[in-house]
């Protein structure tokens, strides 16, 4: 063949022999696509796309890398990540339910969820039952013979409400009903939810998985068939992960277990100091003795987890002063990243809320959440304390 010319140099010159470097890292796959050696490989991947490649909205080994630690952390038989929490939860649902089935909400679910319950999949013919947290195993055992499908988060936010995890899990096995935990808040550090017998844990590992809120990301973990379900739902609307940030999320988790317990210490040590304070009125943390689900609490989780949340007596006013006068703790919805962050809930997760549905969820407008960083605890509390002089 006569020598390549500029055009094709530049596309193709240098490399090659890269590919098969024993890297430590994992590298970013960053590529939509993948080379095949001939029309015999592209038609093996065909009879079995495992261990192949084809497309990165299908599969991306970046991404399977995160899919497979993430199953592991969960003692799942397999895991799936997606663009977002929001993408992983609709995926899950998608996935197990057919128009006409029932799906059984707790009433204290995150905002979108509960909206992609009542005004999406409503839609479609899927029949949306609400419940109280503390009321699912009841619920669950009363539910309409087409009730396929319960959904529950714990620790709930803003309030840190549990669930007797086992229990509910427990009462969807004896109904043939699916149980999806979303156990953003727990991590599997602090909730070991399938050992608890829930059949499909979800996460927005936009937060303490990642850990450092520079990506958003969401994972399905669980039994390998209900797992593929919400797998076949990404591959039809597209909301895979990116290499890069699965590349941020297994990075990520790497320190999740040091975060985490390091977040959990932090956060009950402002908790017990905020509950002795002339200021605040009321402090939810599951550790604290105080709280409706202690006794739960205790038994199920390894630690409470970073984020806490407490009212200022003085209500709104005095809490938005708080809130502005904080100057270590950044004023920002989210959570579970390395920087201390604080939101009003009534105007940022629960802005959507009814007046009704803040008050049976114990919500008052004088609430402030924090997602404790890693920070030192002593800076944490000093900056709380400045802060709370302005209530
Ligand atoms: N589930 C919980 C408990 C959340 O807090 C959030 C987001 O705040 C989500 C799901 C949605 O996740 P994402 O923002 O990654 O889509």
């Amino acid at each position: 063949m006569a020598p390549r010319k500029l055009g094709t140099l530049a596309v193709h010159a240098g490399e090659e022999g890269v590919l098969a470097v024993p890297s430590l890292t994992t590298p970013v796959y960053q590529t939509t696509t993948y080379r095949f050696e001939s029309a015999a490989e592209a038609a093996a991947y065909l009879d079995r796309p495992e261990g192949r490649w084809l497309y990165s909205r299908l599969e991306n080994p970046t991404v399977i890398a995160a899919e497979r630690k993430i199953a592991a952390l969960e003692g799942a038989e397999a895991a799936a990540c997606f663009a977002s929490g929001m993408a992983a939860i609709h995926a899950a649902l998608v996935g197990l339910l057919r128009a006409g089935d029932a799906l059984v909400v707790s009433d204290a679910l995150y905002g979108e969820t509960t909206r992609l319950a009542r005004s999406i999949l409503a839609r479609f013919g899927v029949e949306v039952l609400e419940a109280p947290l503390g009321g699912l195993a009841d619920a669950v055992a009363g539910a309409p013979p087409n009730a396929r499908v319960l959904l529950f988060e714990t620790p709930t936010n803003p309030t840190l409400r549990v669930a007797d995890v086992p229990a509910v899990a427990a009462a969807c096995r004896r109904r043939g009903m699916i149980s999806i935990l979303d156990a953003t808040f727990a991590t599997p550090v602090n909730l070991r939810a399938l050992e608890h017998g829930v059949d499909l844990v979800v996460h927005s590992a936009t937060k303490f998985l990642n850990g450092h809120c520079d990506h958003l990301a969401g994972a399905v973990a669980g039994g390998a068939a209900l797992v593929a379900e919400a797998v076949r739902v990404r591959r039809s609307t597209g909301g895979n992960l990116d290499a890069a940030a699965a590349y941020d999320l297994l990075r990520g988790m790497k320190t999740l277990e040091l975060r985490v317990l390091r977040q959990n210490e932090t956060a009950l040590f402002l908790a017990r100091a905020l509950e002795s304070h002339p200021a605040v009125a009321r402090v939810h943390y599951p550790l604290l003795p105080s709280h409706p689900d202690h006794a739960v609490a205790r038994t199920l989780l390894r630690g409470g987890g970073g984020v806490l949340s407490f009212a200022a007596r003085g209500g709104f006013e005095a809490i938005a002063r708080v809130h502005d006068a904080l100057r270590i703790v950044a004023r920002a919805s989210s959570l579970g990243g390395v920087e201390s962050l604080a939101s009003i809930p009534v105007l940022s997760s629960h802005r959507h809320a009814t007046p009704a549905e803040l008050a049976a969820q114990g919500i008052d407008a004088g609430l402030l959440r924090l997602s404790v960083g890693l920070e030192d605890p002593e800076d944490l509390l000093e900056d709380l304390r400045q802060a709370l002089e302005r209530a």
